[in-house]
Order: structure tokens, then C-alpha cells, then sequence
């Protein structure tokens, strides 16, 4: 990085230049439902109505060792604030979540990135959909702009899984001139709900303009899957994409009701580690992944000497079963009936593949 270089003064940028690894922080619904946010709710709301229950729990992930803080503003463009009839309310509602992480970041007496997330609209694009690309990126536009306005480092666009939506998230939030991050949750037997592979994420990210400051996966179907794709994304990006991993607090189990994780604190100490040894260089936590686990990663990472990149025997038996697709993948099998059923013929399905893109 030279110093004429535009994110030289850029926090997240700086932070990332100057340590081998950042921890991002954990869940934002799950934590919320723990302080009174009832199943159906906008969090987002909450940062007008309840914006102090927000910063305690930006603050206890800054106390856990996080070095990265994502907003409260997942669900902030107007497609999904209008399930809440609150469309009218992007700008309010998205510098208002910026404010308040910044605020708990720049009294943390220490260096701590503050990320603005951007959820998916929740609308499905054209061609299968009705929603255009211009509209998409008009949204994507307005909330990167608020976010912006209330002081994010980075922009963190996540749990993504169309193409489309992707270059509509991405272009959107390049109007406002930061570094951008693009994760996907990879939730669908190795793929996005919409079928993109690990694979596919790297050939996409190579094209676009401008490129990811980092891209990964978020949310997803356990620690081990994360893994899993992290090691198949860094196999296709090679060694100058920075990686992020930020993965569910083991598997979603409904107990009483209620959808619980299964994770220990112990065993997302050991993701924290296999993600970084897979190669990934910012590590966090996403739905279910307390402060108590932020911690126990922090100190995992803190205490780890890198070393080579885990066998897949290693994470099936440290962190639980990868899916049938992950693996095949991790064969080299990429084509998209790779692993998409037992006994599948994967030769039948070899794609013939062309800059990173299937055929
Ligand atoms: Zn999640």
C-alpha cells in the first residue's frame, strides 16, 4: 500500500496491513433476542428505540477481543425495512447504527474497525425475479451512504448467494468510495441457496470493479462446513485474496421452540484456528455466537502457532461432518453435480470451466 494509495488512512485497511489475522465479532439477531427482541422484529428499529441495548452488546464483543464490529443494520435497505413499514427510514435508521458502533469502537481505547452491514433485500432479481439491478443497486447505494454518513470503516455486504445480487450490492456500495467485504453463506450442500460454489465466488470477485477488500463466507450450516469453504474459496483465489470466515456457532437445533446453536465455546476456539490455518485472515462468529465464544476465540487465536492447512480428516473429525458437496469439491470435483447426490455419476458432470466461471 503506497501512501497515495485512498484507503492508506483507512482504518480497516491499516488493520488489516498490520496484524496476520482480525477477529471480527459474533451474532447480532441471536444476542438481541437475548435482551427482549422478540422473532419477527426489526433489529434495526432498535437502534432509535433501544440504541444503548445495541452498544452493550457492540461493547462486550469489544471486550471478548473483537477488532472488528459489524452495525446493527443487516435488514436496512428500504426492500426489507418495509416489511416493518419503515422503507421511509434508511438513512435514519442506517447512520444511526454506524453512530453507535463507532461510538463503542472510538471509546475502546484500542484500534477497532467499524463494519456497516448489508443483508440481502430479500427480493429475488431479475431474471428469475422482479427486482432490476438498478434498483437493487439504488438500495444498496442508499444504505452504503448512510452508513458512510455515520462513520463505517468498511462496507460488509453478507449472506449473499445470487451473482446478480452480489454486482448489485457491490456496485452499489462503491459509490461510496470505502473498502468493501463480500461474504456468502454457502448453505446449500457446498453452494449459495442460488447454487454458486466457493469456485464461483473467486471467478465472480475477480471481476468485479471495484475489487473485494476481502470476501468469504458468513451464517451457513456449521463450523466444519465453514472450514470446508474456506479451504475450496482459498484454493480458487489463491494467496492475494484476504479471506473472512464467519461462521454459525456450531449447528441450529430447535429446542423448546426456540432455534438454539450447538457450539461450545471450546469448539469455536477450534474453528477459529482451522479457518485461520485453512487460510482465512479475519475470523468472527455469526448467528448464535455469543461474547462468551467470541472470547474463547480470541484467546484460541492468540495462543495458536500457524500451521499447515487441515486435512479434511482432521476438521470431519474435530468440528463434525462437511456436506457431500463440500467434499466433493474439495476433490476437485466442481461442477455443479458434484456431490449433489449420493451416487451421483461425477464424471457425467465435469463442467468444462472458463476464467473462473462454469460452463
Ligand atoms: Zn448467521
Amino acid at each position: 500500500m503506497t501512501a497515495m494509495h485512498p484507503s492508506a488512512s483507512n482504518r480497516f485497511s491499516q488493520l488489516l496491513a498490520s496484524r496476520p489475522w482480525l477477529l471480527a465479532d459474533g451474532a447480532t439477531g441471536s444476542n438481541l433476542f437475548e435482551v427482549g427482541l422478540v422473532s419477527g422484529d426489526a433489529p434495526e428499529l432498535w437502534n432509535i428505540d433501544h440504541p444503548e441495548r445495541i452498544a452493550a452488546l457492540h461493547r462486550s464483543f469489544v471486550e471478548a477481543g473483537a477488532d472488528i464490529l459489524l452495525t446493527n443494520s443487516f435488514g436496512g435497505t428500504r426492500y426489507r425495512l418495509k416489511l416493518h413499514q419503515a422503507e421511509h427510514r434508511v438513512a435514519e435508521l442506517n447512520t444511526a447504527a454506524a453512530r453507535i458502533a463507532r461510538g463503542v469502537a472510538d471509546a475502546s481505547g484500542r484500534t477497532v474497525a467499524v463494519a456497516g452491514s448489508m443483508g440481502p433485500t430479500g427480493e429475488i432479481m431479475e431474471p428469475i425475479g422482479a427486482l432490476t439491478f438498478d434498483q437493487a443497486q439504488q438500495a444498496f447505494a442508499e444504505q452504503a451512504s448512510a452508513l458512510a454518513q455515520g462513520g463505517v470503516d468498511v462496507l460488509w455486504i453478507e449472506t449473499m448467494s445470487s451473482r446478480e445480487e452480489v454486482e448489485a450490492a457491490v456496485a452499489g456500495a462503491a459509490t461510496v468510495g470505502l473498502p468493501i467485504v463480500c461474504t456468502l453463506s454457502f448453505d446449500t450442500n457446498g453452494r449459495t441457496m442460488m447454487g454458486l460454489s466457493p469456485s464461483d465466488f473467486a471467478g465472480i470477485e475477480k471481476t468485479l470493479a471495484p475489487r473485494l477488500a476481502a470476501c468469504g463466507t458468513n451464517c451457513g450450516v456449521g463450523a466444519a462446513e465453514v472450514v470446508a469453504c474456506i479451504h475450496n474459496l482459498a484454493q480458487a483465489a489463491g494467496p492475494d485474496v484476504v479471506l473472512v470466515a464467519k461462521g454459525n456457532c456450531g449447528i441450529p437445533q430447535y429446542v423448546d421452540g426456540a432455534i438454539c446453536y450447538n457450539g461450545t465455546p471450546e469448539l469455536m476456539g477450534v474453528y477459529a484456528r482451522m479457518a485461520l490455518d485453512a487460510g482465512a485472515r479475519i475470523i468472527g462468529g455469526c448467528c448464535g455466537t455469543s461474547p462468551r465464544h467470541l472470547r474463547a476465540m480470541r484467546e484460541a487465536l492468540d495462543a495458536h502457532t500457524p500451521g499447515p492447512a487441515p486435512e479434511l480428516d482432521a476438521i470431519v473429525a474435530t468440528l463434525g461432518e462437511v456436506s457431500v458437496g463440500a467434499r466433493a469439491q474439495w476433490g476437485g470435483e466442481l461442477s455443479r453435480l458434484g456431490g449433489a447426490a449420493a451416487g451421483a455419476n461425477l464424471k457425467r458432470g465435469s463442467g468444462r470451466r472458463s476464467g473462473g466461471v462454469l460452463l
